[in-house]
Formats: C-alpha cells, structure tokens, sequence
C-alpha cells in the first residue's frame, strides 16, 4: 500500500514538473500578459535587447515593477518551508519610474498582497514587503530593504510604500497606532529638512537615510530609529541655476502665519533673502510650499515636537535667512559689517550677544599653545565665516533633529526584539552633473560602496557557494567594482587618505597640490584619469583642476576647488564659542562647551563619512537583504517617455544582466543534507525509519532524491549540502511531506 503511494506521488513530481508553464503566467494573472513579470521567464535572457523590450512593454502597460527570482513553484503552497525558500538569495524587485500617480497603492491593493504568497501575485513593493515582513516574524530574521537607483528613479517614494505598507499590515492597538504615526510622520520632516529641487527631481534627497523599524515579536512595531549621512550643506549657502535651497525655507516664508512672520522678522518675498536668490529663484510648479508647511507642523506635533521646540527650530531657519543677508564692507583691509540691524535680528533669534556675533562675524582668534591671538577678518573671509555658521548651524540642526525624532520613535519595551528589526534604506542615488564637486564625490563613493554589497550578497557569495561545495558550475562573469573602493578609500593609499594627508600637512596646502598628489600617485590606475594621459575627446572636456574617475556606473569628472575647504570644514572658533552660549536651547546643545576645549583636530568630513558608511555596511550585512533597484525611463521627469538607451544603461552598470544569469544558471534551494534527510527521509523505505547504508547523510540523500524522482539534472550533491535547481520540484516534495 505504502510503495503504491509512493509510485502515485513520483508521478505528480512527474507530471507537475513537465508543465514548464508556471501556472502565474496562465491563470492566475491573465490581464498580465505585456511581457513577463518575472525576468527568469525570460526566454532570451541573456539578451539585453530582450531585457530592456520588456522592461518598456510593461511599462507602456503601466506595469512597472518586474521581478527577478528563481523559477516559480505552484501558486497555491501556503506551508512554512515556502519561507526558508524565499530567504536563499535575496529578492530583488526593478522598478521604471511613472511619473504619474497609479492606482495600484490602495488599501485594497495592500490588502490583496497581505498573506499572499510571492509567486501568486504580480510583482509590487508591497509583495516584496510583505515577504520580507513575514521572514522576519517567522523566522526572528532581521532583514533591509536596499533601495538604489540614480537620483529621481523613485528611491524615497518606493521607501515611503514600504513604510506604508508595514504601517497597514501590522498591529492596530492604540499603542501601535501611536508610533506607526510617529514613524510616517518623520518622512514629510525629514523632507522639508533634508530634501530641495535640484534640476534632476523635484524632491530630490540630499541626506542619506537609513531607517530601522522595530517590532515586537508579534509583528507590531513598536520603534524606530534613523541614521542619517552627510546632508548636503553646501546648498544652504549657494545652489546650481534651476535649483533651490531646502524646502524648509521656502515653506518657512510662504506658510508661517502672521504672527511667526513677525517674530521670525522675515517677509513673503523670496526675493529679499541672498541665500535663496542664488539658483532658482521662487516656487515650483509641483511643490506647494504653503500647505507643506502646514504639514510639516502637525508632523512635528504627532511626533511630540513641543511649541518651544518648534518656536527654536523656526527661529534658527529665518536667523539663516538674515544671516544671508549680512554684508562687509572692508576698511584698511579689516572686514566690518555693513548692516548692524541684521545683526542684531540674527542675535534675537539664537539668543547670542549682538556685539560678541558682531565680533565673531569679523575676528578670529587663534589658540597657539596658549598664545592667544584675536585678527580681524578681511572681507573674504568674514563672508567665507559667514557661510561657515550658516552652514553649520544648519548642518547640526539637521542631526539634532533626527536625534529628537529619535527619542520620539524610541521603543518602550524591547526585550527580546533584538532580531526583529526591520531597515529601509534610501540613500542618494549616483550622480553626474557638468560640474562634480566634493558632494558628489562622497554621494558617488557611497554607491560604490553600496554596488559592492549588492555584488557580495548576490553575486558573489552565491557563485562563491557553488565553488566551495564542489558544485559544477559555469562562472557568471560580472564587474567587481571593489577595485574603485579600493581606489577611493584604501589606507595610505587611496583618494580619501590623500585628500586628508594634504588637508593636514602643514604649509600651504591647497586644491591644486591635493590634485597633484593624486596624480602622482594615481596616475596607473585604471580608473583614475588625469588631465594629462586622458584621450583627446575626453581631455577637450576636462579641466586643468578636474579629475576622472571611472565608476561602475559612468565616468565622472571631479573639479577639486574646494575638496580641502570642504573636507576640513572648518568653522572659527570665536563662532563656535558664541554659539555655545546661545539662548536658543536646540543651537547650544549642538555646539558643546566641550568642543572647544577638546585639543584633538576633529576628524575631516570625508574620513567620518566613510567611518559612518563601513558602520552601515556592517549593520546590512548581518540581515537579510531584500533589493528595489529602481530606474528612471527618461530625463525629463515626464510620464509615458521610455527612453532605450538611458534605460539601457543603468541595467548594465545595476548589474541586473548578471543578477538575472546567476538566477537562472543557479540553484533555488540548498539545504544541509542531515536537515533534508531529517525533514523527508520519511518519504522513502530505503531512509525510514532510518538509512543503514554507508556513506552517511550524503548517500542517504542521495537515495532518498533518486526515489523521490528527481532526474539528474534537477539537483547536485554538494560537499555538505544538496541543492535543486527548481523549487518547484521541491515544494511538490513538500506536498508529499505534508500529504503524508
Ligand atoms: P529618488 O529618491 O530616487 O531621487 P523620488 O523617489 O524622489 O526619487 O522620485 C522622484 C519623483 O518621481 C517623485 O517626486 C514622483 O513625482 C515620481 N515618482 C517616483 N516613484 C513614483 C511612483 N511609484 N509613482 C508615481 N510617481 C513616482
Ligand atoms: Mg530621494
């Protein structure tokens, strides 16, 4: 009776397997029809023509998310082993930017994808969430969800969908409802803050922000914690044609009612503040900053922000606006400033002394081994130290304000949480302009750094498997871009340790000696590329002050005026001390007493970047990884306009071609053979209730898929471990598990 079973269950494998159709593609999706929703059912897939064909059929559908996994399983398995499954090798979801709103983000829509099984719905974020979300209840996992893309393919809008759905899918006691509240609260905060219009994205991020959530074992968060990275601070004081400062000042003069004009001394027009006539000068067709602002103070207030601290945080935005405005005249080469009334508005609204910023704003004073030596500034400078506060007030304001929303999102209870952390990061996207600077030199290194993680998680450590288990297996050829973060950050060696040698020597170090270094150094390297040994083509387009680095994703050329300026940051004392007595609570606290007084040379702002990024690789390794490599079809931030070629492009340097082969070439399933034998040998006379052969666990296994029907081709034996091709063939193995 038993072998009778048996014999009709090796035939469903049979008959189930030779259905090569998987069964989405036929029934369960039909209206899905505009290409394929999952890159491994790609028949040409190695073919980038046939990629990107597909990528723009769905995307004229207004599908525009396509998945790329393993070969799909029946639809209608609901047992837990589908779980372990998922989590081999981290999914990864493509997303084309509409540029229009799609209404496939609804409540129902969240609700249609809660529960369901990956393979039974089309691609979304909200399946790639949900999936994520469940390997963490049920498997005490921590996981992050990587989202990457150049800057305007929809980075922070795919992270505010994952938000969105955990907040719907997760607990609703009132306790929950409150920090769910919190949690998406911080996004329009942080927005106003940390994001501007640049010429590529409307709302384009400027921070890097890394967001944990975290959840009690139940699945209901209960927690949140934000670490954000290098806020472009420059473009408080100055931005590109066409671009604007941060929001939050325009909100700030179109949205703060009469009365907090009055105190905040300032008027409507935007036309009366030095700091945002520079680039473009005024609204945005697409941004309302009025009623934004509206939203970023009750945000502020679900986020439990008190009246004096929002009174503070205002008073320092409009005290930067008048700061702006400060003028100097020189006289006999000493800088005096030209309008005192400023001044002293300026000191109203960080409760400093009128005379003593005065001073500031005009002297410096420098401690040499206890000889202290107070010179005035010249005109240069007092406004380069003007821009310095600026710059800086703002800068520590920002950190201040991810601190308060720390302690706001901060968990009440998290015993026994520790794993049950879920990341989302959206950090800026890769960047190339006309005119590259220090910024986007730091932006570009950190996706570099990302790109590296990407390939360790999902191309190497893969193919590295197969090697170490013995598994035949044709490489898949791929880009390893680690050769451009050694280039950039290795010690002694690299650009970084460059950069802060010349900012440290003594003498007269400036941008063009830094240059010199480098090209001296670097001159070899392959993806270095001096003025000098540059082809002709590329030499008519570069600057004697410029130099080019060949990234992953596209040669960039970096013009250093400025590298050591902004890497040395460097703030005057007499300011920092003025500001450290400030009646405004929020600017004291960000300039401690202590700082002064601290002898040691404070770390140059590119070696803390790259501290707190190896920091955050450190935290996205040990979880499981799930990725939204996001796209943009065209330049022009418009709807319906799929461009091939700049499409084209970002696959490649994505490394999705290559992501896709792997997939298809691999194994979806791997488990250790005392594990499988454990679960299955059941399913087999010769290994229940146990085997008696020799050879072990290995040789038990390998009777037991023989008998299971398995042909050759559908599975290895590895060293230790047995893998199959198709989960398919597994799971129907697994309904033969539970059938039993
Ligand atoms: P990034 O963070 O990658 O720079 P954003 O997420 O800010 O880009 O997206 C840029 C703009 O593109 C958004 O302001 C929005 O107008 C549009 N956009 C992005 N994703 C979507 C989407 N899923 N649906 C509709 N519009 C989107
Ligand atoms: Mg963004």
């Amino acid at each position: 009776m038993l072998s009778f079973v048996y014999i009709l269950i090796i035939l469903h494998f049979r008959s189930s397997f030779s259905n090569k159709v998987p069964k989405m593609e036929t029934g369960l999706h039909e209206r899905d029809r505009a290409g394929v929703q999952d890159f491994v059912l790609l028949e040409n897939y190695k073919s980038e023509d046939a990629f990107i064909d597909n990528l723009k059929k769905r995307f004229q559908e207004n599908l525009i998310y396509v998945s790329v996994r393993s070969r799909c399983p029946t639809a209608s398995l609901t047992h837990s082993l589908f779980f372990h499954l998922q989590t081999y090798i981290g999914q990864v979801l493509i997303s084309v930017n509409p540029y229009k709103q799609l209404p496939i983000y609804s409540d129902a829509h969240i609700k249609e994808y809660r529960n369901k099984h990956f393979y039974e719905m089309p691609p979304h974020i909200f399946a790639v969430t949900d999936n994520a979300f469940r390997s963490l209840i049920e498997e005490n996992r921590g996981q992050c969800v990587l989202i990457s893309g150049e800057s305007g393919s929809g980075k922070t809008e795919a992270s505010k969908k994952v938000l969105q759905y955990i907040a719907a899918c997760s607990g609703h006691q009132t306790t929950v409802e409150g920090v769910k509240d919190k949690l998406l609260k911080s996004n329009p905060v942080l927005e106003a803050f940390g994001n501007a219009k640049t010429n590529r994205n409307d709302n384009s991020s400027r921070f890097g922000k890394y967001m944990d959530i975290q959840f009690d074992y139940k699945g209901a968060p209960i927690g949140g914690n934000i670490l954000n990275y290098l806020l472009e601070k420059s473009r408080v004081v100055a931005q590109t044609a066409g671009e604007r400062n941060f929001h939050i000042f325009y909100q700030l003069v179109a949205g703060a009612d009469a009365t907090l004009l009055q105190e905040l001394r300032l008027e409507r027009a935007l036309d009366s503040y030095s700091y945002l006539s520079d680039g473009l000068n005024g609204s945005v067709a697409s941004i309302n900053d009025a009623d934004n602002f509206k939203q970023v103070q009750q945000a502020l207030s679900v986020i439990d922000f008190s009246a004096e601290e929002q009174r503070e945080i205002f008073a320092i935005v409009a005290s930067i606006l008048h700061l702006g405005n400060i003028g100097f005249n020189e006289v006999e080469g000493n800088a005096q400033v030209n309008n005192r009334d400023l001044v002293i508005t300026v000191s109203r609204l960080l409760g400093v002394n009128a005379s003593e910023l005065g001073a500031a704003l005009t002297h410096r004073t420098i401690d040499a081994r206890g000889d202290v030596v107070t010179s005035p500034l010249n005109q240069e400078l007092a406004i380069y130290a003007r821009d310095a506060l600026a710059k800086a007030v703002y800068d520590r304001m920002f950190s201040w304000l991810v601190q308060r929303l720390n302690i706001s999102l901060q968990a009440k209870e998290t015993r026994g949480t520790r794993n049950n952390v879920m990341g989302i990061l959206d950090i800026y996207g890769f960047e190339i302009f006309k005119r590259n600077n220090f910024e986007q030199f730091c932006i570009n290194f950190c996706n570099e750094k990302l790109q590296q993680l990407f390939i360790e998680l999902t191309l190497k450590s893969e193919q590295d498997e197969y090697r170490r288990e013995g598994i035949e297996w044709i490489p898949v050829e791929y880009f390893d871009n680690k050769v451009i973060c050694n280039l950039i950050e290795e010690k002694h060696k690299g650009i970084i340790s460059i950069l802060d040698e010349e900012c440290l020597r003594p003498g007269e170090p400036t941008d063009r000696t830094f240059l010199e270094k480098l090209t001296n150094k670097l001159a070899e390297h392959q993806h270095y590329v001096c003025h000098e040994k540059a082809p002709i083509h590329v030499q008519k387009i570069m600057g004697r002050d410029e130099f080019r680095l060949v990234h992953y994703a596209g040669e960039v050329t970096y013009s250093v005026n400025g590298f050591l300026d902004k890497n040395n940051d460097l703030l005057f004392r007499d300011l920092k001390e003025t500001l450290s007595k400030a009646g405004n609570t929020i600017v004291r606290s960000c300039f401690p007493e202590q700082e002064l007084r601290s002898k040691k040379r404070p770390e140059t702002a590119i070696s803390q970047f790259k501290t707190s990024l190896n920091n955050l690789m450190d935290i996205l390794m040990c979880k499981e990884p799930s990725y939204i490599r996001c796209i943009k079809p065209n330049d022009l931030q418009s709807p319906g306009i799929f461009d091939d070629q700049l499409v084209l492009h970002q696959v490649k340097y994505l490394g999705l071609m290559e992501n896709l082969r792997v997939r298809r070439a691999g194994f979806a399933y791997r488990r250790s053979y005392e594990l499988f034998l454990n679960r299955y040998k059941c399913l087999s006379k010769n290994t229940w209730p146990n085997y008696k052969g020799a050879g072990g666990a290995k040789a038990a296994v390998q009777l037991l898929v023989k008998d299971l029907g398995y042909d050759n081709e559908q599975y290895k034996l590895g060293e230790t471990k047995l893998f199959i091709r198709w989960p398919r063939t597994l799971f129907d193995t697994e309904d033969a598990y539970q059938a039993k």
